[in-house]
This record gives C-alpha cells, sequence and structure tokens, in this order.
C-alpha cells in the first residue's frame, strides 16, 4: 500500500507533524490540512487516496466534513479514518455512521495507525476480478464498482459495497459478524463486530428506496445472510 497518497486534516500542527512523519517513513506520500475547507482544496486537486479527519477542527468538525464528503459523488467513495481524543462508545458510532471507514482514538501509535490505513485501502481499492453479478435484482458491475437495484442506480460507500459484493458471491449462507469481519475487514483486531451492524444498516438504508434491503436478511443469533428468497 506504500506510495498511496494519504490527506492528513488536523489543526495541531505537532499531532499533524507526528502523523506525517510516521506515514512518510511507512511509504506513504502524504498532504496536510489545517482545517475543513484547506482539506476540501486539496481533495479536489489532489484527490488523496485516503483521508485522516481529526474530529476537531477549526472551521467544521470533522464529523461534518466526512459527511460533506459522502454527499458529493466526487468523493462519495473516498476512504475516510476519524481521529479522535474521544473514545466514547456514542462519537464511534456517530463517526461511522456519518461514513468513516474507520475511527481511532488518540493516542495511537504510527503502528496502528499505519495498519488501519493498509486495512481500509485493501478493502475499498478495486478487486482483481471483474464481472458482473446479478441476484434478487441486484446489479453489481465489479469492473465499474457500479450497482443497481430494480435499475436504478444505488449510491454505497466503499465498505458497503465489500459488503454486498461478499454477500452477493456468498447467498443463501449465514456469516457471523466475525466472519464478516475476517472476509471484509480483512481480520483486523481492532474492529469490534457492532461496526458491522453499523454497516450492514448503511447497506439496507441504500437499498432500501429499491425495496431490495430485505435481501440482506438478520439470523437472530447468528449473524447474516444475503437470499434472493422472501423470508
Ligand atoms: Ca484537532
Amino acid at each position: 500500500m506504500t506510495g498511496r497518497q494519504i490527506l492528513v486534516v488536523e489543526d495541531e500542527k505537532s499531532i499533524r507533524d507526528m502523523i506525517a512523519f510516521g506515514l512518510r517513513r511507512a511509504g506513504f506520500e502524504v498532504l496536510e490540512a489545517e482545517d475543513a475547507s484547506t482539506a476540501r482544496g486539496k481533495i479536489a486537486d489532489r484527490r488523496p487516496d485516503l483521508l485522516l479527519v481529526d474530529w476537531m477542527l477549526p472551521d467544521q468538525s470533522g464529523l461534518d466534513l466526512t459527511r460533506a464528503i459522502r454527499r458529493d459523488k466526487e468523493t462519495e467513495d473516498l476512504p475516510v479514518i476519524m481521529l479522535t481524543a474521544r473514545a466514547a462508545e456514542q462519537d464511534k458510532v456517530s463517526g461511522l455512521e456519518v461514513g468513516a471507514d474507520d475511527y481511532l482514538t488518540k493516542p495511537f501509535s504510527t503502528r496502528e495507525l499505519v495498519a488501519r490505513i493498509n486495512a481500509v485501502l485493501r478493502r475499498t481499492l478495486p478487486g482483481d476480478e471483474a464481472g458482473t453479478i446479478e441476484s434478487g435484482g441486484l446489479k453489481m458491475d465489479t469492473l465499474g464498482h457500479r450497482v443497481t437495484a430494480a435499475g436504478e442506480p444505488v449510491s454505497l460507500g466503499p465498505t458497503e459495497y465489500r459488503l454486498l459484493k461478499f454477500f452477493m458471491e456468498h447467498p443463501e449462507r449465514v456469516y457471523t459478524r466475525g466472519q464478516l469481519l475476517d472476509r471484509i475487514w480483512g481480520g483486523a483486531v481492532y474492529i469490534e463486530e457492532r461496526t458491522v451492524d453499523v454497516h450492514v444498516r448503511r447497506l439496507r438504508k441504500a437499498l432500501e428506496p429499491s425495496g431490495l434491503d430485505a435481501l440482506v436478511q438478520t439470523v437472530r443469533g447468528s449473524g447474516y445472510r444475503f437470499s434472493a428468497r422472501p423470508e
């Protein structure tokens, strides 16, 4: 994953410098922004591969910046990892709900940060295999990363795309949250099983307008199943 361009959005210069130093040593290219508006400019100019967004920024919260990135067609699939000094569970859930792909609480080691970045990049980069998968009214073009539900385009974040792709490739089977973490998040040990629920919720929400959210079924006490057959 080296050579990838990471945009670090953090107003505290000492922290930004430390992160940038660690990432450059790990082989990444680093762009820096001290606030949300600078970040937007750099995203438009340079199109980084991943964003690290601090929760507390001077002009706009990291949460609002992430939400805005997800709402913009140009940037909706840009991977985002949120950074925060607050370890509160609700913050974490809020971060994931606005569309962050992962969440890291300060202080963290460079090693942990690099592991998280690599995990997010691995699961958000286009896969090698190309083709079209169809199931239950859903159609996925794995080359163009486009999904349509009942003929209408569906806008998915990178993690939801990976999740749906996995489900469509493995229909009619129940997977536990742990198995989904292994298969979709690459077994990153830091991620809690609850994260799976957050992304499943987002995936269902994206499928809701087409009524195809029912394809993603909760199997009580076990996990999730993708099924083209109604329950
Ligand atoms: Ca800050």
